[in-house]
């Protein structure tokens, strides 16, 4: 677990936006994930009592104080749809959706080389051996540095903090039993098994 901020960029791939039937941000839409909700362990427990939990596979950037790009891996953002779903029919704020316990599995981090490499990443995400998920990072709406230059103007960044740079089309319910196989071509894999109870 880690104390620092989760930074989440909600809506940076088009096909995803519509496939909620979400209107194209203007501007990066943010959103926190307590820092508390990450899991760095391979295996996760949903929680009891909010509906279907979506999975959503995201390029995870691990930036400094300054909000300069140490590190990357991949990350779930899991959401509770349904959750989200009411609470933004009410606009209310998406937290017991988005932060709920073991909210972010994590993989292992790698060094980040240059945009010029994160511009040319693609990352697939595995839903018991069917592909479910598959993203390039050149598809995003707001780029890394647009986020970044973005997200370090407004936001109070910590060295550590962790931006999830938002999913691609695909997104879909995760269920006990599943297994999650998550992957930066060429860089870097994951594998998480869904767990009845906390491990
Ligand atoms: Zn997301």
């Amino acid at each position: 677990m880690t104390m620092n901020n989760i930074w989440c960029v909600g809506r940076n791939y088009k096909a995803h936006a519509l496939e909620l039937n979400n209107p194209l941000p203007d501007r990066p839409l943010i959103f926190l994930k307590a820092g508390s909700t990450a899991v760095l362990t391979t295996s996760f427990a949903l929680p009891e009592g909010l509906g279907e939990i979506h999975h959503e596979c995201e390029i995870a950037v691990r930036v400094n104080g300054q909000g300069e790009p140490t590190h990357l891996g991949l990350a779930l953002d899991l959401t509770a749809r349904d959750e989200q779903t009411r609470l933004k029919k009410k606009g209310e704020p998406w937290t017991l959706a988005k932060s709920f316990k073991q909210a972010c599995p994590l993989s292992p981090f790698v060094p980040f080389q240059n945009f010029l490499h994160f511009q040319g990443l693609e990352f697939q995400l595995h839903k018991n051996g069917q592909l479910v998920q598959r993203g390039f990072a050149r598809d995003m709406i707001f780029s890394l540095q647009e986020l970044l230059s973005y997200i370090s103007r407004h936001f109070p960044l910590s060295d550590g903090d962790i931006i999830l740079t938002g999913t691609p089309e695909g997104v879909g319910p995760v269920k006990n039993g599943d297994q999650l196989h998550a992957e930066i071509i060429g860089l870097l894999s994951v594998t998480w098994a869904v767990k009845a109870e906390s491990p």
